[in-house]
This record gives structure tokens, sequence and C-alpha cells, in this order.
């Protein structure tokens, strides 16, 4: 039998039960919902690294919930109204969500529910400021950083949302089938996965504030260290919210906690560009109309490790054994990709989506174009990361390149960004490198040369 005053709780990139705006505001009007659809378009989308990782998420969350969440399997656009019809619900309550298919998606729901007379209410968003709010004087949002962080900062958010004291979880049966194909995601996923959960991301954001966070600002590009928080994958499906590491970072002075804040306001920057651009998911924020080479051969080499640049190749390959990449890296990667090899964004855009456990559309896309020189930054035309000296300064002792890279193991120190210069350099069968870099930046910067004078000229 409905109840009435039940609402649901309808679950995306909100994966937790700590700091959650939407789970306060429902819990104050009755007992609640909590609810996930495993929409097969969305999974299919994902890739088996990220449906690895929703799962084992989604298995953490019923936990959190006192094994209460209500799985279910289909399109949103039938299965809430479905289930709210079926529970008698008053209300679904959400966190916005403002990137272009997440957007679309609840506008249609929201439309169907109020057909039905149930009501739709959004608190909070995955961001600290919900993408759309930050903007100038003449109320235009920002197309650079810097004014970003600056209006940002001075915008401010909420503090923590305070965890509901009588939370009155209402347990309403899921598909069968759901547990069923959440287990076989986990169990298929090509790379090992961290722990799951918001214990889990708040035990790793505790050891990072102790153990890293005063060095931060000077490791945070270095990966041969673990000087990062390694809390992407987490902040991904929402299984801790920014506002919490913004209070936490509140209590602690210096370069490294400032410099975090400014990291998580990039984030927070590509996700207020995309709602602002959504054409820019699959074309350039900025159109240089740059002619692009095809993939081809240099771009199977390129996602295989096989490039003959260490630092490159040591990237590849850990993105993909591991399902993740330090940032240095993937922007030198991107950069190769990009500058040396001549192929369009996208490309290796949609191959980091395949294989990263923090997949993020927004920060994804805007990393890829900000290092094409398509994007956000204020000064791309001339910067072409060299593959080899970046490596050097970056990774000074060689050990990230030997961690990745078995066949340059026998290369002491810094000798393994250099094969070419060891009499044994490949000795271990180590591709040799498929570009000549000083040519190719050149390359590119005639390219970038003649598009703007097309582009001004024009
Ligand atoms: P930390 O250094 O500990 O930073 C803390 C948090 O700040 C990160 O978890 C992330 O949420 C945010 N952050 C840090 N740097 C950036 C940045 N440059 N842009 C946006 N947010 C940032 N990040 C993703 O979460 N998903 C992606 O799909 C993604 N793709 C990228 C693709 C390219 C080409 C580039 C250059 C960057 C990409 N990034 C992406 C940003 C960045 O590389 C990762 O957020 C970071 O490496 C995650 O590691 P961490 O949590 O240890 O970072």
């Amino acid at each position: 039998m409905p109840t009435t005053g039940r609402t649901l709780l309808w679950l995306r990139r909100d994966l937790r039960r700590a700091d959650h705006p939407a789970l306060a505001t429902a819990a104050a009007s009755g007992p609640v919902v909590p609810v996930f659809v495993l929409d097969p378009g969305l999974l299919e989308q994902a890739g088996p690294v990220r449906r690895g990782w929703l799962a084992a998420t989604l298995r953490a969350l019923d936990t959190a919930y006192d094994g209460r969440l209500c799985l279910r399997v289909g399109d949103p656009r039938a299965m809430i109204p479905a289930l709210a019809a079926e529970t008698g619900a008053t209300a679904v309550h959400v966190s916005t969500e403002t990137g272009p298919d997440g957007a679309a998606r609840d506008a249609a729901v929201r439309s169907l529910l109020a057909e039905a007379g149930v009501g739709w209410v959004e608190t909070g968003s995955p961001y600290a400021v919900t993408p759309g709010r930050v903007v100038n004087r003449s109320g235009e949002g920002f197309r650079v950083f810097t004014p970003f962080l600056r209006a940002w900062r001075e915008h401010g958010w909420r503090g923590p949302a305070t965890e509901p004291a009588d939370l009155d979880l209402v347990r309403v049966p899921g598909d069968p089938r759901a547990w069923a194909l959440v287990d076989e995601a986990r169990a298929a996923c090509p790379v090992p996965l961290p722990p799951a959960g918001e214990e889990a991301a708040l035990d790793r954001w505790a050891e990072f504030l102790s153990e890293a966070l005063d060095r931060y600002d000077g490791d945070r590009d270095r990966p041969d260290l673990a000087g990062t928080s390694g809390l992407s994958p987490y902040l991904k499906f929402g299984v801790v919210h920014p506002r919490t590491l913004l209070a936490d970072l509140a209590g602690h002075a210096g370069a490294g906690a400032e410099r975090f804040v400014a990291e998580l306001a990039w984030r927070e920057f590509y996700a207020d560009v995309l709602h602002r651009r959504p054409d820019s998911l699959a074309a350039d924020l900025h159109a240089l109309h740059l002619p692009y080479d095809e993939p081809g051969t240099g771009f199977d080499a390129w996602r295989e490790g096989r490039t003959g640049f260490p630092f490159v190749d040591a990237g590849m390959r850990q993105l993909l054994a591991s399902g993740w990449m330090h940032n240095r890296v993937r922007m030198v990667t991107a950069s190769f990709l990009a500058k040396d090899l001549h192929v369009w964004w996208p490309h290796g855009a949609a191959h980091f989506l395949d294989h990263l456990i923090d997949g993020d559309l927004a920060s994804n896309t805007h990393g890829w174009q900000w290092v094409a020189g398509t994007g956000t930054d204020a000064a791309p035309y001339f910067r072409v990361f060299n593959p080899v000296s970046q490596g050097e300064r970056f990774d000074p002792s060689g050990d990230y390149v030997r961690r990745w890279v078995p066949e340059l193991q026998h290369l002491p120190g810094a000798l393994a960004h250099r094969p070419w210069e060891a009499v044994d350099g490949y000795a271990h069968g180590y591709p040799e490198r498929i570009v000549d870099h000083a040519a190719e930046r050149l390359e590119s910067l005639e390219r970038y040369r003649q598009a703007r004078a097309d582009t001004l000229g024009g």
C-alpha cells in the first residue's frame, strides 16, 4: 500500500550519505526511498572500467543506506515515474545535474512527474558552486580560469549539510536482475579498483591531509611520488562532496592547501564551461579550423604505449593497467597526440574516457581542449610539451618510467628517459621513436600559425 508523504531520493552523481543536501531536504519531508537506476544505454557508454567502478561504488552505497538502496534497471524516463506511482511518492529529490545529457534527461523526467502530480525538488549539485552561477559584473560566465577562480571564491559556498538525525529509510524491492548486473560488472572490471565507498574516500582524504598536503604544491607534478590525493574516482560519482574537502581545507594554512583549493576549482571551472557550451563536448571551444591528420598507426602506438618516448609510454601504460594517470602525464600524453601526431583531440579524449576510472565529461573534454590549444588556455599557441624534458624534469630519477615500462627497467636513473643514448637501450624490445619531436613541433606551430592567419584574415 502506498504511504503518503514518502519521497524518492534519486541518486546519480551523489553516491554517498554524508554531506548530502538532497538527502537532508528529502528526509525533512518524510520517509525516504533511496533509488539508483542502472540505465543500460549509459552503462554501455561507460565501458568496462567505469562500469566496474560504479558497480563497486553501488555495493558500498547500499551498505551506507543500511541495505535499503532500491536498484532498478531501465531508462530513468520510464523507471522514475513508475517507481513514484508504485511507492506513492509525493516528490522526487535530486542533486542538480548541469551536464548536457543529465540536464535533458532530468527535464524529461520532471515533466512526466508533473503530469502525474509528483513534485521535483533539486538541492545542491556535485559541485561547491552549481555550474552557471559564477558570473562577471555583466552576468556572463568566464572563458579563462584565473578570473573564474577569483569570482568563484567571492561567490563562496555553503558548509557541509548535516546528516538527518532520524532518517527513515524505506526498503522497496529492486529489480532482481540489478544486483546480478552490478556483480558481473564488478567482476569484469579489467583494472584493480581502489577501495569503494565514502569511508574509503574519507580515509584516503585523511591520509592525504596528514601526509601529503604540506608538500602538495611542490609534489603534485611528480608522477614518481604519491604526491596527489587520488580522490578523482570518488569525486567522479560524488562519493565525497567537494564542500566536505573545502571545509576541511579551511583549517589548513599554506601553499599546499591553497593549491588544492585551486585544483578543485579547475573541476568547477570545466563543469561551468561545459554547462555554458554543451557543444564543446564534440567541437573545438574556439574554432581554429586546424588541419588534423587521421588517426593511423601512430594513434595505435600512442594508445598502446609504444611511441618510443618513455614518459608518454609510461603514462599510456599506466592508464591501461590501472585506469588512472597522473595529471602531468595526462598533459604530456595529450600534447603528444595533438601536437606530435596532429590528431584531433576528441580521438584521444574518447580513449581516455574508455579507460579512466575517474573519466568525467567536463574535466576530460576541457583538459584535452586546453592541451590541444582549442579550449580555455589563454596562451595555447606556442605550448608544445617536450616529451623527453618533461619526463626528466618531473620524473628525475626515472622511477615512474621503469615502473610502467618493463623494457626500460635495466636503464639506471634518468637514462630511462633516453634509451637512444644507452648502448643496450633497446636490448629488451623497447620500440624506436615513431616521430622526430623537434620536426613535429615546428609542423604544429606552422599549422597553428596558418590557421590563425586564415581565421583572422578571413
Ligand atoms: P589531485 O591533484 O589530488 O587534485 C584534487 C582534485 O582536484 C582532483 O581529484 C580533481 O577533481 C581536481 N583536479 C585536479 N586537477 C584538475 C584539472 N587539471 N582539471 C580538473 N580537475 C582537476 N580529471 C577527472 O577527474 N576526470 C577526467 O576524465 C580527467 N581527464 C583529464 C584529461 C586531460 C587531458 C587532463 C590534462 C586532465 C584531466 N583530468 C581529469 C584532470 C586531472 O588530471 C585529474 O583530476 C587528476 O589527475 C586526478 O588525480 P587526483 O585526484 O590525485 O588529483
